[in-house]
């Protein structure tokens, strides 16, 4: 008779359990909105990116199952509980780097309004907590960006990238490496215009921001996230209103690394940790066509880990639709694909 009230209680106790895993993972959570800590599975049209997306959220998806279902295991009396997510499809890799910074938490932006972070110039949405940090880099794709990878993949770790249109049709190929590395991949302008300059029309702002979505789908042959940094942080009125319209989401910084002014990689390094040690948190602003932020990384990013650090990555909710005008107009830069085999194993002169 004991034991059976035993059971009995056993089996209350472990639904409730399975109810709190439930809700837990399936309610959503006001404090973390409009970036959200997410574990489920989403569209990405990009390929590469899409892959290495789908093998995050497995790893996440993975851990709850388990835990729900070690809870099961214990109470096999209790009524099942509705799945929390669904079961991996297939094995993720681990990093092979046990010790690397990795990544604390994905958070997912829902874009829509154009909201704003980073504190220097949006202070709506406070969504780090204490030594969270987000690592960005602007102005690739540059012969630099690959040593960033690098780094990077070295940690585990993942970043929001923020190219220049004109230089992804220099460097297309190296846009696509940062693409397969599963990075989120947002834009910067077609030709790092300052858009608050007087000599720059209303018209001329918004065909600056467009071509420079359209030119970095042309190179990916998939849509960006609409993730948008302001060349030198100028934004106006008209643009961040312009932004709005098109739910483009808009990222100033926490924490400047300086990079582009630095003249050694111990000083990108100084400049990083100086202001991290004052903010404790933040979006962290370098730049991949630096090579002293390129050389800088793979120490900065231990340092990071020593200083307790931690990575948030940033991903979009849904990616951006660009604009057919623009996709056009980008297609004319389009440079002649290359067969990739050497001119002269396919033309040789044979008599003249
Ligand atoms: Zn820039």
């Amino acid at each position: 008779m004991r034991s059976a009230l035993g059971l009995m209680l056993a089996s209350v106790v472990a639904a409730i359990v399975i109810a709190g895993v439930w809700f837990w993972t399936s309610s959503p959570r006001a404090d973390a909105a409009p970036p959200q800590t997410t574990a489920a599975s989403q569209a990405d049209p990009l390929s590469a990116a899409a892959r290495q997306t789908a093998r995050d959220d497995v790893d996440t998806t993975a851990a709850l199952s388990k835990r729900a279902d070690a809870t099961q295991a214990a109470a096999p009396a209790a009524a099942p509980a509705p799945a929390p997510v669904q079961a991996p499809v297939a094995a993720a890799p681990k990093c092979a780097n046990p010790d690397g910074l990795g990544i604390s938490r994905t958070v997912v932006v829902d874009t829509t309004g154009g909201p704003g972070f980073g504190f220097l110039q949006y202070k709506q949405y406070d969504f780090l907590t204490d030594h969270e940090v987000v690592l960005t880099f602007d102005d690739g794709p540059w012969p630099t960006t690959p040593a960033v990878l690098k780094a990077l993949a070295d940690e585990c770790t993942k970043a929001v990238f923020f190219p220049i249109g004109l230089h992804t049709t220099y460097h297309p190929d190296i846009l696509r490496q940062v693409a397969a590395a599963g990075h989120t991949i947002g834009a910067h302008t077609w030709s790092h215009a300052h858009l608050a300059s007087k000599k720059i029309t209303e018209q001329q702002a918004k065909d600056e921001i467009e071509k420079g979505f359209s030119a970095v789908k042309l190179a990916l042959g998939a849509n960006p996230a609409p993730f948008f940094r302001f060349p030198a942080l100028a934004h106006t009125p008209a643009t961040t209103a312009y932004l709005g319209t098109r739910n483009i989401a808009m990222f100033s910084v926490d924490v400047d690394s300086n990079d582009f002014k630095s003249k050694s990689s111990d000083e990108v390094i100084n400049n990083v940790m100086t202001k991290l040690d004052k903010e404790h948190k933040g979006i962290i602003l370098m730049h991949d066509l630096q090579k002293h932020t390129a050389q800088a990384l793979p120490t900065l990013l231990r340092k990071l880990k020593a200083g307790g650090y931690k990575v948030v990555w940033m991903k979009a909710k849904t990616q951006i639709e660009t604009l057919p005008e623009y996709d056009a107009m980008m297609a004319k830069t389009e440079k002649p694909v290359a067969s990739g085999r050497p001119i002269g194993n396919v033309v040789q002169t044979v008599a003249e």
